[in-house]
């Protein structure tokens, strides 16, 4: 018997579909994979200083460590540095799911990012480490949200400021690249080898971990995992180019509007 108005699927068609269930099949588990990884990275993050905060706090309460104010403004510190981890968090999840709108504008991009430079200005001279723009020779304007690419812009200033050491330089700039935009912040730093320049992007990924860990100014390491959400969703690339002990560039292209 066959059936003319529902004909059978050939074996081709079947072989696509079955190969197609795999892809998904594959996919899923690669996501269930990721989202496993995740929360253990995130529940080790939160662990690790509740862990210390806690040690500390019964140590004061057993009267084995002084209530003074120093020990005080240490766990101030610490929780400080938490509630910054947790803000860190709503703002990746909000830059990767699917509430994130982006509210779009025709921006003069030269301005834009001479206004993140001028609120650096006060920062870098704290610590010594001299900040220049360098405008471009043409106007340049993109269609963006400028809050978002505020937030990148400024993520890589931070950035550069927080691993130049002392004396050194940092510069920030934009320049027209056939029809796109460049923007770039190239410091003179401690600079990233070039095996951790491939996973930098990642989420939680830190060079040394330690460091960040025990320096209450370190990150959690997402903020270049946020920033690469934000480009990625104006349709633009982020990238980073470093000679170890030498300095950084950290660049993000966008496409230019008339
Ligand atoms: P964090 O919050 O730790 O700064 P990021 O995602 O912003 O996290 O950066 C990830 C890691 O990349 C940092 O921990 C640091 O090791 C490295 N990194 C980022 N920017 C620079 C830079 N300009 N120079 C050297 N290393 C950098």
């Amino acid at each position: 018997y066959r059936n003319t108005e529902m004909p059978m699927a050939g074996t081709n068609e079947i072989r696509q579909l079955a190969h197609t269930i795999n892809v998904l099949i594959r996919e899923f588990d690669r996501q269930e994979g990721w989202r496993q990884q995740m929360m253990q990275d995130l529940a080790h993050e939160l662990r690790t200083p509740l862990t210390s905060l806690l040690s500390r706090l019964e140590a004061i309460l057993d009267g084995i460590l002084p209530s003074t104010e120093e020990n005080m403004h240490k766990i101030h510190t610490e929780i400080e540095r938490l509630c910054r981890l947790v803000d860190d968090l709503e703002k990746l999840s909000d830059a990767e799911g699917a509430r994130f709108q982006l509210n779009i504008q025709r921006v003069d991009m030269s301005q834009l990012v001479r206004d993140v430079y001028e609120g650096f200005v006060f920062m870098s001279k704290a610590k010594s480490i001299r900040l220049t723009f360098q405008k471009p020779h043409v106007p340049c304007y993109a269609e963006v949200d400028p809050d978002r690419i505020i937030q990148v812009i400024s993520n890589l200033l931070s950035n550069a400021i927080k691993y130049t050491p002392s004396g050194g330089a940092v510069e920030v700039g934009l320049y027209p690249a056939r029809n796109e935009i460049v923007v770039y912040c190239q410091d003179n730093g401690i600079g990233i080898s070039e095996t951790e320049l491939t996973l930098i992007f990642n989420r939680f990924y830190r060079v040394d971990k330690s460091r960040s860990r025990h320096n209450a100014s370190g990150g959690i390491g997402v903020g270049l995992s946020i920033a690469k959400a934000l480009v990625e969703a104006h349709g633009g690339m982020i990238g980073a180019e470093s000679v170890l002990g030498k300095g950084s560039k950290f660049y993000f292209c966008i496409e230019a509007a008339d």
